[in-house]
């Protein structure tokens, strides 16, 4: 690999640069840094296509996390759908239990044993 100069902190970039499709090579931390605020090559500004695997994965797991969150929503929707369903079967089943008695009135099946 040729020597190359980091454009962004203009120190000598090694083995840890990171290479965009331009060719262009700079430190990992320097052009991440700078892909959070603009998607092109600090260099020759030709749109960046292919994001650094770091960038990307935190993309990634800030995607998992914002999944996350939706999923906790929808499960709490879930469980309180579920416990409005056991509330209405749970009125439901006490209704049934009224009965007619010889009065011709409506009493609770629970009273008369
Ligand atoms: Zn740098
Ligand atoms: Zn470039």
């Amino acid at each position: 690999m040729m020597k190359m100069v980091c454009s962004i902190c203009l120190s000598p970039v090694r083995e840890e640069a990171t290479v965009l499709r331009c060719g262009h090579g700079f430190h990992a931390t320097c052009i991440l840094t700078w892909l959070r605020y603009r998607i092109t090559c600090p260099l020759c500004r030709r749109p960046v296509a292919v994001v650094p695997d770091l960038a990307a994965s935190r993309q990634i797991a800030l995607d998992a996390f914002g999944l996350m969150i939706v999923l906790i929503v929808c499960l709490n929707m879930y469980i309180i759908l579920l416990l409005y369903l056991c509330w209405v079967l749970e009125r439901r089943a006490v209704s049934v239990r009224y009965v007619l008695n010889d009065e011709q009135q409506w009493i609770l099946l629970e009273k008369i044993r």
